[in-house]
């Protein structure tokens, strides 16, 4: 499929906590290197000092190695084409701005802000809007182009502050494919002459972009629709380094819920879902929650974010992530955005959790014990009510009374079932339990069954009633597994206990 060796990058900004859609740009980028056995890079695009957030960097690496999709290559795992930062990179992209001035392709331009914000200004009185510094307005600028070879040679001996910008052509089709959208054409008259070069000595995001992904051999730009309107910029810019071209794919947006635009931090607030993959820590001490904190598993997140605006092209919606590596391709990747769903989420942590083995799950819960219970037990529990649960946690919340008697008795569930024959049957039932010499869950399911048939009594009449003074719930798994779990001892106090209770409040 692809005759370049497969490299592909993930480029954040550490602007702030990485939102889901960043992970699952950082998925597909992850998927695809597996896929096509290339490799997946790590790079910091923290250019814009302005916008620096501390923090943010690790939060990206804690996040990704939480999700499973550790890069090959980044700040802190190794590679050949690092330093994978881009502040650390600053001494590479000067000769190449150098080179673009030389081929007459780029500009010093030396306006101050202030004087760009007053004709930007002008321009809006006279109602236009969109002023832009570009093939119509630069010669009336102050800038290499418009000035004397000597004036300019001037300016930058005497330090005087200045930018390098890309010259735009006038009216040329700049045109390439994307692997998701087909074939892409805009014209030139539409792009400004974009800064490469800032003031303070750094590039601006496009111009590092540009060549690290050429310096660090990308193959495949594979990005977030976001940057679909910078693509011709960077195409330009590869042609007028006379560079091969990376193969682009920009990826559809996730959407809020009800489909009207995207999904924001906002939203997860309002409708109560997690939109970051850990927890956050604003500076002003908010917490805004992660999947990971609210006990979803790294294996079902991956997996709903992976059907965020990809298909198999089959109905198997559970993947793990091997085989997500194994099933991934760009062409399955659908244009139109892709609306997130709250309930789905959920749906694909019950169904992972349903898949892990109960062993798996036990190693989980058994830390949060006070007391020791044994993986066994523990397994054994999770195998029968992880059916019913979503989370971990549930499953230590449901299956409390397997460990201790209920707190409380659901008094209103109680008077509801109770008869006047129920003390005297739970009675019965008892004296049968007490005498039994064995207490597995089959003979006691026997022993339940004959129970019922010599005292003519309805399994309705007694069993709920039998399973809430021994739970505290209405429903539950097999009582008789329960029984078992619990022993004679245990089984027969919480039915004295319940009894007592129960002829008290009815
Ligand atoms: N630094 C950009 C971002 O924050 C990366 C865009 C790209 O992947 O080219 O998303």
């Amino acid at each position: 499929m692809c005759n370049k060796p497969v490299r592909v990058r993930f480029a954040p900004s550490p602007t702030g906590p990485l939102h889901i859609g960043g992970v699952r740009t950082a998925l597909y980028n992850y998927l695809f290197a597996k896929k096509n056995g290339g490799v997946f890079i790590l790079r910091i695009e923290d250019t814009d000092q302005t916008r620096f957030v501390s923090g943010a960097e690790e939060y990206i690496i804690k996040s990704l190695k939480w999700s499973g999709i550790s890069p090959t290559e980044g700040p802190g795992f190794g590679g050949d084409f690092g330093p994978y930062r881009q502040s650390e990179r600053q001494k590479i992209y000067g000769p190449f701005v150098d080179q673009l001035i030389t081929k007459g392709l780029a500009y010093y331009a030396f306006d101050t802000a202030e004087e760009l914000n007053k004709l930007r200004e002008e321009a809006k009185k006279q109602g236009l809007p969109n002023w832009q510094y570009n093939s119509i307005s630069r010669l009336g600028l102050k800038n290499s182009l418009s000035l004397s070879k000597d004036e300019v040679r001037k300016k930058i001996d005497l330090k005087t502050p200045f930018v390098v910008r890309i010259k735009m052509p006038r009216n040329k089709i700049i045109r390439f494919y994307d692997e998701v959208r087909g074939w892409v054409s805009v014209n030139s008259n539409n792009i400004d002459d974009k800064v490469l070069f800032k003031s303070d000595g750094m590039p601006t995001y496009h111009l590092a972009n540009v060549v690290d992904d050429y310096t660090m051999k990308i193959s495949h730009v594979i990005r977030g629709e976001e940057w679909l309107p910078s693509a011709p910029l960077h195409v330009f810019l590869y042609d007028a380094f006379g560079w091969e071209k990376p193969k682009f794919a920009h990826l559809p947006l996730i959407l809020k819920p009800n489909g009207n635009g995207k999904l924001s931090k906002r939203d997860g607030d309002k409708l109560g879902f997690p939109v970051f993959p850990l927890n956050w820590e604003s500076t002003d001490g908010n917490i805004f929650p992660g999947y990971k904190e609210q006990g979803f598993f790294p294996d079902a997140f991956i997996n709903m974010l992976a059907f965020l605006g990809w298909n198999p092209g089959t109905t198997k919606e559970l993947f793990s992530l091997t085989e997500l590596c194994s099933s991934f391709s760009l062409e399955r990747v659908s244009k139109s955005g892709a609306k997130f769903d709250p309930d789905k989420t959920q749906w694909f942590q019950q169904q992972h959790l349903r898949n892990t083995e109960n062993v798996v799950l036990a190693k989980e819960l058994q830390p949060l014990f006070k007391e020791t219970v044994s993986i066994e037990k523990l397994a054994f529990v999770c195998g029968l009510i992880k059916e019913r649960a979503t989370f971990v946690l549930d499953i230590m919340r449901d299956g409390e009374y397997f460990f201790s008697p209920p707190k409380k008795l659901d008094e209103k569930a109680i008077k509801k079932r109770w008869k006047e024959d129920s003390k005297r049957q739970l009675e019965s039932w008892y004296n049968e339990l007490d005498v039994s010499i064995s207490f597995k869950a089959k003979d006691l399911e026997t022993l339940f069954f004959s129970f019922l048939k010599k005292n003519n009594i309805k399994m309705g009449d007694i069993l709920p009633l039998f399973r809430l003074l021994i739970t505290g719930k209405k429903s539950g798994p097999s009582m008789f597994e329960i029984a078992s779990f619990i022993g004679k001892k245990e089984c027969l106090e919480r039915i004295t206990n319940g009894i007592k209770k129960a002829t008290q409040t009815t």
